[in-house]
């Protein structure tokens, strides 16, 4: 039998419900939690979160390490997402994993918010063209969802535009904060809806221009973290795609290579499984470059934004 969060010891039905609605859902969630964070999330004194954490990791699996065997297993699970582009398809071994964050990083206008669409419609399509057959969560920070767009790039896919916009579910996130919360609650939306593809646009802004200067740095990178393994979260339960955006910000301390360096830094970059670095190219032309993958060589595909959406 699987246990709840009413079997940790001293978590009462009150307890229980406050957790629950702070996005506190499952033992593990508990016993990787910090002290101070489920305190200010629930208003429970943290003395007492002290003792229901601790109490939690008894009864978790922590630290059970796994078998090569079993986890090669586990991989066989993951499904992978047409982006559209086969040259990026190739480049991600047949397109984007479930159970990982996807980030996509690149200057203002170098198509990020476009990938996103394209996503979207795809993940509705069935799966033998690439997609999953399953509706879509869109957190949106910059207000840059466009249903026109989807409606164009359906389309082109031959795709019934009304069904598609009625699968995918967006959410403005109006700050830092809102936009944590969404991440939280995506867990038990995706039941609701079956989604299994998660998509936030921009993971970054809100907490950029909210978090400015040195001292709120740390703060900032520990809420991203944060979020990031809710969002993760959502991906392992749902067997989901994440997809994410990252802006680029100037390096002054840069002189040669590049001079940009994606938002976030550590934290944002050690999350994410797959990095890709979009940057522009002639007419309409895109470079998408993978950084930093786990088993998959660097290398570099060139798309097209276009009116029909993401394509060779
Ligand atoms: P980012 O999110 O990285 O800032 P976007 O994804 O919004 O950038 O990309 C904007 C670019 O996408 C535009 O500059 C344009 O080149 C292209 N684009 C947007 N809509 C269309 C369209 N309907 N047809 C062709 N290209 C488009
Ligand atoms: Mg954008």
């Amino acid at each position: 039998k699987k246990l709840t969060i009413e079997d940790i010891p001293g978590v009462g039905e009150a307890t229980a419900e406050k957790l629950r609605e702070n996005g506190l859902d499952d033992i593990m969630a508990i016993a990787t939690a910090s002290p101070k964070d489920v305190s200010e999330l629930t208003g429970i004194g943290e003395g007492s979160v002290a003792k229901i954490i601790s109490a939690a990791r008894k009864i978790a699996d922590i630290g059970n390490f796994e078998t090569g065997e079993e986890i090669f297993q586990k991989r066989k699970d993951v499904l992978r997402l047409t982006t559209g582009s086969n040259n990026l398809d190739s480049l991600l071994g047949g397109g984007l994993e479930t159970q990982s964050i996807t980030e996509f990083f690149g200057e203002f206008g170098s198509g990020k918010t476009q990938i996103m669409h394209q996503l979207a419609v795809n993940c509705t399509m069935p799966e033998e063209k690439g997609g999953f057959n399953s509706d879509v969560l869109i957190i949106d920070t910059e207000n840059t969802f466009r249903p026109e767009r989807i409606i164009q790039m359906s389309k082109y896919r031959e795709l019934d535009s009304d069904e598609v916009l009625r699968r995918i579910h967006v959410a403005r996130a109006y700050n830092s904060h809102h936009q944590i919360l969404l991440g939280e609650k995506a867990s038990e939306m995706a039941k609701e809806y079956n989604a299994k593809l998660l998509i936030v646009d921009s993971l970054t802004s809100h907490f950029r221009s909210e978090y400015m200067g040195r001292g709120s740095l740390s703060e900032r990178q520990q809420l991203l973290n944060r979020h990031m393994h809710d969002l993760l979260r959502f991906g392992t339960l749902q067997n989901a795609v994440i997809a994410v955006t990252n802006q680029v910000a100037a390096r002054p301390d840069v002189f040669f290579g590049d001079p940009t360096a994606p938002i976030g830094g550590n934290i944002v970059g050690h999350t994410a499984t797959f990095r890709i670095y979009l940057r522009k190219g002639k007419a309409g032309k895109r470079i998408a470059r993978l950084i930093d993958s786990p088993y998959l060589p660097e290398g570099e595909a060139v798309i097209q934004v276009s009116e029909d959406g993401i394509i060779d």
